[in-house]
């Protein structure tokens, strides 16, 4: 019989987020080892969609820094 140590680093222990965009959780990825902290997207689409939505509600992004 094999005994489970547990030391074993599992795929499914990356560190996950809820994308502001479409509420869905995401895992953490390669090519965002640099910058996971700043990550707020699952996608591209969903950072554009974002965008996008923002400009038709509120217009004034530029406002963002008052
Ligand atoms: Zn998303």
């Amino acid at each position: 019989m094999r005994s489970n140590k547990g030391s074993v680093i599992k795929k499914t222990d990356l560190p996950e987020k809820i994308c502001a965009q479409c509420r869905r959780p995401f895992s953490w990825r390669k090519k965002w080892e640099r910058c996971w902290q700043e990550v707020r997207f699952c996608s591209d689409r969903c950072k554009r969609d974002a965008k996008t939505k923002n400009q038709c509600a509120a217009a004034s992004v530029e406002d963002e820094f008052i």
